[in-house]
């Protein structure tokens, strides 16, 4: 059992705030309020930052990124090294913001926090591995090969659901590419993104000689990460939510050449065939449909059981949904803790009544009396649909999981991929042939596969990101720090001869 805390959540907040080295000056007196999904309770009131106060951090982050630069790799990984120390120091505080802020579970919100430890590590390492090509060149007496530069400003917009991992996953790459970072975290969790700030300040003092805006936190809603996507001197938008906002950066970062990396909305599957693991299905199945009160951008929204396993595993997921704990993360072991607010509350009340509209048989899914009127707490919801119709085919950021019968194999894969979204999917089987087929070219769309695991609770090793309307945007790991750098193919003439590219001549006297 976890200790009642004597603090309401509000009080809690602050007082980890202060003790990570935040400004106790920056949490009042502002318009944007901030909320814990906890409670309810008001925690801060901060000030958003004006356009002309954006346009200034990216100046500044400009500035240092022409410094920065010239850093040599490894030494910048140095500072990244010093920020994953600072993060196992700060790790059960800012774990508990999170928890604080966003209603996730202490598990979740220390696991969070991990997160951005490795990939810390993984930025140290890389700072010695940002390796170009050599390439064979069809001219005699020279070199060919390839060059990873440095971009320039990143401009990080996250969600509210992962309030701190995603920003570290582009700035421990930004850093050791040599990049600069403004961050506009998401207006839901403003306060996380404070205590970072803080957090990596204490690197930044230790490593000595940074220059000054390297990483900086712009705070304020949609209009002040406008603000960043629309300045030409940020490179690169790196930007995470919901496609309905991804449909707005992309085109405005395309129309001035900008780069971007879109980490947007999943409408995730499992399918679960005739060989299955049943006992490792429920498991999975449960976690990724119902963990983080189905606010994550891998959660399992829609399951599809082959007939001959249908009856031996969906009575037994009824089950699981109506025993799981609901309750207050921070007072209780319980495994779904609030949704963000009342909006949420309601598109899913909305997907509920659409689904039963559409002859879906509906599992749960009603409002828990849980602290009081300003928090919104819900038992998960599965839904067993007649067809993948309706809200089944977009997401809906909540519990709720659609349960669909086949039979046919190759028309499951068809209707796996026939949503607008393709994050993240997974298989449950043990035969070669489907898993494989899964697997291949006509098997899922997705950016993520997986067998025999869920489809949430990615590694840092791996490229994250999805494809069609999740963006096609990677970032993390394997080599997702292209997306940070600049290429430049360099072809150098050590012969004493003119030979021109495929075999073009042109002389002259
Ligand atoms: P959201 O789209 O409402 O907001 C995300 C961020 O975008 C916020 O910081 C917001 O202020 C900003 N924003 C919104 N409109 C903008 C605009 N026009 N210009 C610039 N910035 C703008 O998303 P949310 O409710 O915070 O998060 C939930 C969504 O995020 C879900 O759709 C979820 O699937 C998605 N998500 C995706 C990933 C991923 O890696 N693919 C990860 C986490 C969350």
């Amino acid at each position: 059992m976890t200790t009642p805390p004597t603090l309401g959540p509000a009080d809690l907040a602050r007082s980890v705030l202060a003790r990570l080295g935040v400004d106790a000056a920056r949490l009042d007196g502002g318009s944007m309020a901030t909320f814990t999904p906890v409670t309810g309770a008001q925690i801060a009131a901060l000030t958003s930052d004006t356009p002309e106060a954006v346009a200034a951090a990216v100046e500044r982050a400009h500035a240092a990124f022409r410094i920065w630069r010239d850093v040599p790799a490894p030494r910048r990984g140095e500072l990244v090294r010093l920020f994953g120390e600072e993060l196992r120091a700060a790790k059960a505080d800012l774990g508990r913001l999170v928890s604080i802020e966003a209603g996730k579970s202490p598990s979740e919100g220390a696991g969070e926090v991990q997160e951005m430890i490795d990939i810390c590590d993984f930025a140290v390492g890389l700072s010695r591995q940002l390796y170009g090509l050599t390439i064979a060149t069809e001219r005699p007496g020279h070199r060919m090969m390839e060059t990873w530069h440095p971009l320039g400003v990143v401009g990080v917009i996250s969600a509210f659901n992962f309030p701190v991992a995603v920003w570290s996953w582009n700035t421990a790459l930004a850093l050791v590419c040599g990049d600069s970072v403004v961050w506009k975290p998401s207006e839901k969790t403003p306060l996380t993104a404070l205590a970072c700030e803080a957090i990596l300040a204490k690197a930044v003092a230790r490593f000595g000689g940074a220059p000054e805006g390297l990483s900086s936190v712009v705070i304020g809603g949609a209009d002040v990460g406008e603000a960043l996507v629309d300045n030409p001197k940020v490179a690169l938008v790196s930007a995470t939510g919901s496609t309905r906002m991804g449909r707005v950066v992309g085109p405005k970062v395309a129309a001035r050449f900008g780069r971007t990396i879109l980490e947007l909305g999943g409408n995730n599957a499992g399918i679960v065939c005739p060989s299955a693991d049943l006992d490792m299905a429920l498991r999975a199945v449960a976690f990724g449909a119902m963990g983080t009160a189905g606010q994550r951008c891998t959660t399992m929204r829609r399951l599809f059981v082959h007939d001959d396993v249908y009856d031996a595993l969906v009575p037994r997921l009824v089950r699981a949904y109506a025993s799981v704990t609901v309750g207050n993360p921070l007072e209780s072991q319980a495994l779904v803790g609030p949704l963000i607010d009342a909006r949420a509350f309601e598109a899913m009340q909305a997907a509920l009544a659409a689904a039963k509209a559409a002859g879906g048989t509906v599992h749960g899914g009603e409002r828990a009396d849980i602290e009081g009127p300003g928090a919104y707490y819900v038992r998960p919801a599965l839904v067993e649909m007649p067809e993948q119709t309706g809200p089944v085919l977009e997401e809906t950021f909540a519990p709720i999981l659609y349960v669909m019968r086949y039979t046919d194999f190759d028309a499951v894969l068809e209707a796996h991929n026939a949503v607008g979204a393709g994050l993240s999917s997974s298989i449950f089987t043990l035969d070669l042939r489907e898993m494989e087929t899964f697997l291949s070219a006509r098997g899922s769309d997705c950016g993520i596969a997986n067998v025999n695991i869920g489809t949430s609770g990615a590694e840092i090793g791996g490229a994250f990101g999805g494809e069609k309307e999740t963006g096609g945007g990677r970032e993390s790991g394997s080599d997702a720090w292209k997306g940070y750098m600049r290429r430049a193919t360099n072809t150098v003439n050590y012969s004493r001869n003119l030979p021109l590219a495929q075999g073009v001549v042109f002389d002259i006297d």
